[in-house]
């Protein structure tokens, strides 16, 4: 692909921008040497503004979802994608999340722009697990365990009941629970078929991927190990 169209897919600009940026010099290698738009240079190699070029197409990254923000594109507060550099919201193909949280859940949230990746992670086929820990308003009953292992769980409008979830207790009111599925509202949803009430939320990993020290409101690009650790 000739640079031009690699860096405005990229989110630098109508190509008709990066033109301008390469007749301004602004389009360097790593040793400052100006490159032209019908150049062939590894990713690797380019520099914008002396800045490392962002990440080419394939991108995987996570991010650490803090409360009172929606997995949307448009939404009149703010929205996951805000919290990601700008830039990153205007490539070709676009980044987009990999399934959702709610508002009111933290966590590891995926974004790619490989819809083949994106969809085998939420292929109900792909049984990828997703891992919760919630606090609740209650506690715990103790037949919650087998009640989501059981396989025959069905929640309130829905025809299906749900794949069996593995429950973890970590206290009274404190539990990590395990599911293959992403159904709306799903672990709410099932605390609630169990007469509680989740109070908080959060996501610790995806399969074997978890969040480790990212902080809260951060985002890191994976590597191919830590994707291929999802599944
Ligand atoms: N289950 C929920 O209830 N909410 C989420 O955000 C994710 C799973």
């Amino acid at each position: 692909m000739k640079l031009v169209k690699l860096i405005a897919n990229l989110g630098y600009g109508s190509r008709k921008d990066v033109t301008q940026l390469f007749r301004a010099g602004r389009i360097t290698d790593t040793d400052g040497e100006v490159l032209y738009a019908d150049d062939v240079v590894p990713h690797e190699n380019i520099r914008v503004d002396d800045e490392p070029l962002d990440p080419p197409p394939g991108l995987v990254l996570m991010l650490n979802k803090p409360l009172g923000v929606t997995c949307s594109r448009k939404d009149p507060g703010r929205v996951v994608y805000d919290l990601l550099p700008p830039r990153f919201n205007v490539r070709t193909p676009a980044l987009s999340s990999v399934g959702r949280l709610d508002r009111d859940t933290t966590g590891l949230l995926l974004f790619t722009d490989d819809g083949a990746l994106l969809h085998r992670i939420i292929s109900p086929k792909a049984q990828v697990a997703k891992v919760y820990e919630a606090t609740l308003a209650q506690d715990l009953r103790g037949d919650e365990g087998a009640l989501f292992a059981s396989g025959s769980l069905m929640l309130e409008s829905e025809k299906e009941p749900l794949a069996p979830a593995q429950l973890q207790v970590l206290g009274p009111r404190h539990a990590r629970l395990t599911v293959t599925e992403g159904r709306y509202h799903q672990v709410r949803r099932m605390f609630a078929a169990a007469g509680n009430h989740v109070e908080t939320l959060q996501r610790v990993a995806v399969g074997a991927l978890t969040l480790g020290e990212l902080p809260l409101g951060e985002w890191r690009a994976l590597d191919a190990d830590e994707v291929a650790a999802v599944f």
